[in-house]
């Protein structure tokens, strides 16, 4: 009630007049503004724009390129050389190489700010089992982890974000990386130096499991560090009938396997995710002959760094005591140079903020899922160590048509309608984090490698 006084009689037409004209510059001020603000129409304008049929189709077909023709780890020639044409037609200038075949590509000023995206470029040395008209046509190589779905992705958003080039607050700087698969291809990126100046950076993976058009992560952990292991436990060879005269290694490295188990059931913090595997156990041939030497390998994954390197020492110290006890030599290898230590994925708390926000508007915030962490590893790691990072999975299950095969299976498929959610998560969260900085709103605090 007391709301209903009459204001009117304190406001002259002039008033009115003036208040009116004030109101009237006001939109036109925020109308002649850049359209990055995740609250207004851009981001989704991001998404309707991926999904028009010429840009989807674009898309399809690199990625079925791709797909046809898989590279391993710094052999993607190819890959890269494709790449590079595209972004050659779209008018992107581009550093190659960068890391044997890694392909940077700048959107932008130019200048300061730079943010960063990510996609891996690698296959894995599997046969695909898909039968289909664009099945990999190189015997034991196949795309079975999605990466030609990323780079094509990638490529989606950089088509996207050229087309608004003018509107970017800064630079964008896409990140074609090999050799994701085990080669550390993110490592070799990072040591060239391109990235110094790179404020934050972004990356994703298609997930199988999670439903299309929505998106799933968590702040913190969110995929395991990795190391591998190779060791020779050497003996004493000779006649299986008399084993007085030898110095059995298999035994050596049966009781060396067992007493490995118990790193994880009775030293490990049960809260505090840790796996060891033995995945490798090569010794002897004849059934009647005690070997020289076995060899035995493996993989341990944890969820903080500082569990995988203890685990790295007690496995060295395991294997080369327990040899011992057994009268053998043991040499353990953890392989630093073709597969050196993966640290884990660790998603910035202030990122995962930011993330929410901008796939919530371009989504829709009931499709934002949270996701457990996997023992698996992603070598996304590597740039979180020193850039301010978060990755993300973006769904592509369509229940309705078919259940899809996880990563890594010779059944593996794409469902290639999640394209247009990748390229327009990886264009919005560029361009509005470039427009973050710009108005001065530091979207990350503090120094990001306290956690690690
Ligand atoms: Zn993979
Ligand atoms: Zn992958």
């Amino acid at each position: 009630m007391v709301f209903a006084c009459s204001t009117s009689s304190l406001l002259t037409d002039m008033d009115l007049i003036k208040w009116f004209t004030l109101l009237m510059i006001l939109l036109n001020f925020f109308a002649a503004k850049p359209i990055f603000s995740y609250s207004n129409s851009f981001t989704s304008k991001f998404l309707d724009l991926a999904k028009e049929p010429n840009v989807v189709d674009w898309m399809v077909d690199i990625r079925r390129k791709i797909h046809e023709n898989p590279e391993l780890g710094y052999e993607e020639f190819e890959t890269s050389e494709l790449i590079r044409s595209e972004l050659r037609k779209l008018g992107i200038s581009y550093k190659h190489p960068v890391g044997v075949t890694g392909v940077i590509g700048y959107i932008g000023t130019g200048k300061s700010p730079f943010v960063a995206l990510r996609a891996d470029m690698d296959a894995l040395s599997m046969q695909e089992l898909v039968e289909w008209e664009h099945k990999s046509k190189v015997p034991g190589k196949m795309h079975a982890c999605g990466h030609d779905a990323h780079v094509a992705m990638l490529l989606g958003a950089a088509k996207i974000l050229k087309e608004h080039e003018k509107e970017l607050l800064g630079t964008v700087v896409l990140v074609f990386q090999p050799a994701e698969e085990g080669g550390a291809g993110a490592k070799k990126i990072l040591d060239t130096g391109v990235l110094d100046n790179v404020s934050a950076i972004f990356g994703l993976h298609v997930a199988s499991n999670l439903p299309l058009g929505e998106v799933a992560s968590r702040s913190g952990p969110i995929a395991a560090g990795s190391g591998f292991f190779e060791a020779i436990i050497s003996g004493k060879g000779g006649h299986a009938a008399i084993p007085q005269l030898s110095i059995d290694p298999i035994v050596a490295a049966s009781n060396v396997i067992v007493s490995l188990q118990h790193i994880v059931s009775r030293e490990a913090d049960p809260l505090d995710s840790l796996v060891v595997t033995v995945g490798k156990f090569h010794g002897g041939g004849a059934l009647n002959v005690i070997p020289d030497s076995v060899t035995i390998g493996g993989t341990f994954r944890a969820l903080s760094k500082e569990s995988l390197i203890q685990t790295r020492q007690r496995i060295e110290q395991i294997i080369t005591g327990q040899a011992a006890v057994q009268r053998c030599n043991a040499t353990v290898s953890f392989l630093d140079e073709e597969k050196p230590l993966s640290p884990p994925t660790v998603n910035n708390a202030d990122l995962h903020e930011y993330f929410r926000s901008v796939a919530g508007s371009v989504l829709g915030i009931n499709k934002l899922k949270v996701m457990q962490p996997l023992m698996a590893s992603e070598d996304f790691a590597f740039y979180q160590e020193v850039i301010p990072g978060y990755f993300f999975t973006v769904g592509m299950e369509n229940a309705s048509v078919e259940r899809l095969e996880s990563a890594h299976s010779p059944y593996y498929k794409v469902n290639e309608d999640v394209f247009p959610y990748g390229a327009a998560l990886h264009a919005s969260l560029a361009s509005n984090y470039l427009l973050k900085l710009h108005e001065g709103v530091p979207v990350v605090e503090g120094k990001y490698n306290d956690e690690l």
